[in-house]
């Protein structure tokens, strides 16, 4: 049986894989097993931050894989703490909860405004504000919080305490703070899986100030957009708020997973020993790998993050079959004449991997993805689009 067989047999059909399998990749370049070499604006779902086999990453975790591969959370190790006091000084937030994935981070910010709510208005202060057509992952609490009917299908009851807002619309999102005893508001400033749609600036300003008048905790899910991808170490830099909670994942680990949820001062000191935990959180080699990917994430390369854009915003806004191009930095969708899943195969076909988010194509290429390829791919990705 060859591996894609095995595949379909033994792991659960929870996914629905293109027909391609990775075996090696050196930067921004991934080979199948017959050799064939691809362009990879996709990065694993934003992942691989540096592209693949990156030198510097890769001696940051091979150095910490020959001390110690994971201690527990019973004793102290150095490179979570490193991790924790670098995120800290770049984003000032004050301390930060561990975990290994963006639905664990959520969870935790979740419970974080639900004991907000509860210490300072009282146990019936538990729903949390997000939006309509969000993703926050896919734990069953994670899933309550995402706007997204189909994917609550088969697994109600969903967690209660989650109303969900029109994005873009302050009054809808003043009537549910009205309507209901709420704790916290919860965001994505880009929606990724909700198909890579920035919120307004002026919107996301008309909610921090909500969240300040009404005392609610503004929490920003920063799973996706986070550690460089839209041209700023986080995206709430550029909507200048404060946030209370900041959670992230993905490309933190450069390709191992990590998450982390960022807490503000008002809830530093929220957490006592033993009401939150993990046992891989803040693990080692993880955190070694996520501390190297954030002391790269200097101004030159968010400068270089914004002109790559620049270029692929630029290159497709007015290209042929082309609707609209949205998203911010390198997190961008784009919505075509053609049929998106059509695209990403002939795409694949000709040696540029892409992905979707619901009907847009959406690309998410390295951090540091050198222009020549950068250029070839997006060359290639226009003609498919205009066939
Ligand atoms: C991917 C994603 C998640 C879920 O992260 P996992 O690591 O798959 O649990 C949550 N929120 C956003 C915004 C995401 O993009």
């Amino acid at each position: 049986m060859d591996i894609k067989q095995i595949d379909k047999q033994f792991v659960a059909n929870t996914y629905a894989r293109f027909d391609l399998r990775l075996v090696r990749g050196k930067g921004s370049l991934v080979y199948d097993e017959t050799d064939k070499e691809y362009i990879d604006l996709g990065t694993g779902i934003a992942v691989n931050a540096f592209g693949v086999g990156d030198e510097v990453w890769k001696n940051a975790v091979i150095a910490q894989l020959n001390k110690i591969q994971h201690t527990s959370n019973l004793y102290y190790s150095d490179p979570c703490a490193l991790l924790a006091q670098k995120l800290c000084e770049r984003t000032g937030m004050r301390k930060v909860f561990f975990s290994n994935s963006g639905a664990e981070a959520n969870e935790c910010a979740i419970k974080t405004a639900r004991k907000y709510g509860a210490d300072t208005k009282g146990k019936d202060y538990f729903t949390i504000v997000t939006l309509q057509n969000s993703f926050h992952g896919r734990t069953i609490t994670t899933l309550s919080a995402t706007g997204q009917d189909v994917f609550h299908e088969h697994f109600t009851p969903m967690t209660d305490g989650f109303v969900h807002a029109l994005a873009n619309d302050i009054e809808d999102m003043e009537r549910l703070v009205r309507a209901h005893k709420c704790c916290g508001i919860f965001l994505e400033l880009v929606q990724g899986e909700g198909g890579v749609t920035a919120l307004d600036t002026a919107y996301v300003k008309a909610v921090e100030a909500l969240a300040r008048r009404e005392g609610l905790l503004l929490m920003i899910d920063e799973v996706q957009t986070g550690n460089g991808r839209t041209g700023s170490l986080y995206a709430f830099e550029q909507y200048a708020i404060t946030p209370d909670v900041v959670t992230t994942a993905k490309g933190l680990g450069g390709g191992l997973p990590i998450g982390a949820t960022m807490l503000g001062e008002r809830v530093e000191n929220l957490f006592t020993a033993g009401l939150n935990g993990s046992t891989f959180g803040g693990n080692p080699v993880c955190a070694a790998g996520a501390l190297s990917v954030l002391e790269r994430i200097d101004e030159t390369l968010l400068c270089a993050v914004r002109e790559k854009a620049n270029y692929i915003f630029d290159e497709l806004r007015d290209a042929k079959g082309v609707k609209s191009v949205s998203g911010l930095g390198l997190m961008i969708g784009v919505d075509c004449e053609k049929d998106a899943g059509e695209i990403v195969k002939a795409c694949m076909q000709r040696g540029v991997l892409v992905i979707k988010a619901k009907h847009k194509v959406r690309l998410l290429p390295a951090l540091n993805i050198p222009f020549e390829q950068l250029k070839q791919a997006i060359k290639t990705l226009k003609e498919v689009i205009a066939e």
